[in-house]
């Protein structure tokens, strides 16, 4: 129930995945109940630009996407964000722009969490 109530607090944020889902061409959907995710295998991140380019997978609210390079872990890598997002209903995205503008992409407590959690690998 709690996580239901997340995600629809989470909802305008994960509705915006809809165009890096279309974008990225989905062929594969799981659902996830804990937390409530929506898991897409997806062919190519192509459009994807600066600090996002050459990216495995992405998380966007409660929506996981795995591209085709994805790796041991990556999964649940992505699965703490969407964790994080839970942690900040509404305000995760705007917390993670200032910890990106801050500090980066790897060196933000985002993807720090993330990564040390995981024990996914980060590449250049
Ligand atoms: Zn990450």
């Amino acid at each position: 129930m709690k996580s239901l109530i997340l995600f629809i607090l989470n909802l305008p944020f994960t509705l915006t995945g809809i165009v890096p889902i279309i974008l990225s061409g989905p062929y594969d959907l799981r659902l996830m109940k804990n937390p409530s995710t929506l898991v897409f295998k997806v062919k190519s991140f192509w459009w994807s630009f600066g600090y996002m380019k050459n990216a495995r997978a992405m998380t966007i609210g409660h929506i996981i996407l795995l591209g085709p390079k994805v790796l041991n872990n990556d999964f649940e890598h992505e699965l703490i964000h969407v964790k994080q997002c839970e942690r900040y209903p509404m305000i995760y995205p705007l917390l993670y722009l200032y910890e990106l503008l801050k500090n980066g992409y790897r060196k933000n407590r985002f993807e720090d969490e993330a990564y040390s959690l995981s024990k996914s690998v980060y590449k250049k």
